[in-house]
């Protein structure tokens, strides 16, 4: 087992005017879990393609360990990837599928075995060992895929979307399966996906990427509470942040379409000029109509989600619409809000809503990049 740096690491595909990725830096520590999130496109796959040796790293370098590993053929990296299509071989059983690295590598039958049956063991899938790829569900399929990157013994697994192929129900179950087999086993891994839920769910570490850039390496919960950008803010979570552009007036408060609300006390007294406020939904709640002093949004509720624990609001920042404004100033004042499952709404109707200002997050507008502490 060891870490695995990207030190400068770019990727340029021939006649590419933009690095795919561009000057990545990351540190993965031994045994750590690490998700790479975001959009299709951002340069996930090739970032771990590079690490596998299935791309070219065309400026800076990659380690493994200690072991510069940037011009190293793949099978010389010990390494083992899981891709989104398994890539079994049809003719062959589970258990050969599963050995065939090993064979191909020199390793004696009966080591082979014995490193296929433990793996059968941990991944349940004993059973099936005799099976044809054809003869199996999904799920079973994804296990197989799995336990030939087990029986390796590598240093770092790389896995590509490796949950795509599955139903949602799979998908959610499979994914806390990896994560448990992956601390068991304290192999180093690289996991990719667009999925920011599963990225949050799985990984020990999350780093987003956008247009070849990364933006952001932090554990999930840290990524959630303090997004470094807008970028990241509107791309972790769910419902996602309220995004609205404000003035602030450098006396503590910002002006939102006309309405004010009260700022975070470090970002009060230093900007003015045109932010943007982010408000997770869950950090609205209702409040009584505006006297002389409250402060708030009112908003026309356009559809309630009763959930039950949960009542989801979603609605649009009152008189935008009234104004005449355009389409993308009405869909720009979209509103959701999390609140809690007892309290009653109705659509159409105008209710209050406020948000406790250490909650809310600051950004600059032009630039991205967060305000706020
Ligand atoms: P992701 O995995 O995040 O969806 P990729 O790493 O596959 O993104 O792609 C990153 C960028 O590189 C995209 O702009 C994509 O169009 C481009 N790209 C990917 N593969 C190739 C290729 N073989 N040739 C040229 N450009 C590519």
């Amino acid at each position: 087992m060891a870490a695995v740096t990207f030190d400068h690491a770019e990727h340029r595909y021939p006649g590419a005017t933009q690095p795919a990725v561009a000057d990545l830096d990351l540190e993965i520590e031994d045994g750590e879990f690490m998700v790479l999130v975001g959009p299709s496109g951002c340069g996930k796959s090739t970032s771990l393609r590079m690490l596998a040796g299935l791309e070219e790293v065309t400026a800076g370098s990659i380690r493994i360990g200690e072991r510069d590993v940037s011009g190293v053929p793949p099978k010389d990296r010990d390494i083992a990837m899981v891709f989104q299509n398994y890539a079994l071989y049809p003719h062959l059983s589970v258990a050969d599928n599963m050995a065939f690295a090993l064979r191909i590598a020199g390793v004696p039958k009966a080591e082979r075995l014995a490193r296929v049956r433990d793996a059968a063991a941990l991944l349940d899938l004993e059973a099936l060992l005799e099976r044809k790829p054809k003869a199996l569900s999904g799920g079973q399929r994804q296990r197989v895929a799995m336990g030939r990157a087990i029986v390796r013994q590598p240093q770092v697994f790389c896995m590509d979307e490796p949950l795509s192929n599955l139903d949602a129900k799979l998908r959610v179950s499979t994914r806390t399966q990896i994560s448990s087999l992956q601390q068991r086993l304290g192999v180093t891994t690289v996991y990719v996906t667009h999925d920011q839920v599963e990225a949050m769910t799985m990984g020990d570490r999350v780093a987003v990427l956008h247009d070849g850039v990364l933006q952001q390496v932090d554990a999930p919960l840290a990524l959630y509470d303090r997004p470094a950008n807008l970028f990241v803010a509107g791309f972790i979570g769910s419902p996602a942040m309220n995004l609205l552009e404000a003035t602030l007036d450098g006396e503590g408060t910002a002006t939102v379409a006309g309405y004010r609300l009260p700022l975070p006390r470090d970002v009060a007294a230093r900007a003015d000029g045109s932010v943007t406020l982010g408000i997770r939904p869950e950090s609205f709640h209702v409040v009584a109509e505006a006297g002389p002093t409250s402060t708030g949004l009112p908003v026309q509720v356009a559809v309630v989600e009763e959930l039950g624990a949960d009542t989801y609001l979603y609605g649009t920042l009152e008189d935008v619409l009234a104004d005449g404004t355009s389409v993308q100033d009405a869909v720009r004042h979209q509103i959701v809000a999390r609140l809690d499952g007892r309290q009653r709404l109705v659509r159409g109707e105008r209710v209050l809503l406020a948000a406790d200002p250490e909650r809310v997050h600051v950004f600059d507008t032009a630039s991205g990049a967060r305000l706020s502490a």
